[in-house]
């Protein structure tokens, strides 16, 4: 039984299964992965980053940590794209390491937007918005979801794809690891070969500029548990390496 399957046999709420399924792909890293799907607070995600070999560098205009294997990589692929004449650089201030409330500050952004929009659109009561509203970020996260499945009310930042691909639910990110980073040029492809050379991949369906560390070559991350999808987003082919669940 592959890491990966052995995870997923002991996850027990649905909302759990779900962001295994979205998010999971970061437990087959070769550097330490997080200790549970979803941390619940931020002494949790702090005590878990306290104990992490980190390295900081500056990548594009950007400041960025991450775990120590994972910018090392990162590091070899921006040289190498030197080489070759272009750059790999930081989309934002905030493309490598997150804290807790950094992922309940993005989520709550995209519910409130979510809200606004469905409850201009007559599809989403003010009663029903409301009692999104008062719920802690964390409880809001099967609601959505809920929202999302049987409405099909979406809270993607363009409303037409889960809240998933836009942002993690709080406490999910795999930013909060140390082991992800979103690159400035995704829609060039010779950066994202240097990338998976370098053991980052696409790992979380429709997040375009998002990578992960899995520290693997391509030929063996099916033997972990993953398997690879490729969606087309206008003219270009991306491809994603996600958990292989049944
Ligand atoms: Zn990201």
């Amino acid at each position: 039984m592959s890491l990966l399957m052995s995870i997923w046999s002991r996850v027990k709420t649905a909302t759990e299964r779900r962001l295994f399924s979205e998010y999971g792909a970061v437990f087959t890293t070769s550097a330490v992965p997080p200790p549970v799907i979803v941390f619940k607070d931020a002494a949790e995600v702090d005590a878990f980053q306290s104990t992490l070999s980190t390295r900081a560098a500056r990548i594009g205009e950007h400041q960025i940590t991450l775990q120590d294997p994972a910018m090392n990589a990162l590091l070899e692929a921006g040289a190498r794209a030197k080489q070759e004449g272009s750059s790999l650089s930081a989309r934002a201030s905030d493309s490598g390491a997150r804290g807790y409330d950094d992922t309940v500050r993005l989520w709550i952004r995209n519910i409130n937007r979510g809200l606004e929009h469905w409850g201009e659109r007559g599809r989403l009561s003010a009663p029903e918005a409301d009692a999104v509203r008062g719920l802690d970020p964390a409880d809001q996260v099967p609601v959505i979801l809920g929202l999302e499945d049987e409405r099909s009310l979406f809270f993607g930042t363009y409303f037409d794809r889960s809240i998933l691909s836009s942002v993690a639910a709080p406490g999910a990110s795999q930013h909060l690891s140390l082991l992800a980073f979103d690159v400035m040029e995704y829609q060039d492809s010779r950066i994202e070969q240097l990338l998976n050379s370098c053991g980052w991949y696409r790992t979380v369906q429709n997040d375009l500029p998002h990578f992960t560390y899995l520290g693997h070559s391509a030929e063996k991350l099916k033997g972990l548990g993953l398997k690879k999808v490729q969606r087309d987003y206008g003219e270009t082919t991306y491809a994603f390496w996600i958990p292989e669940i049944s």
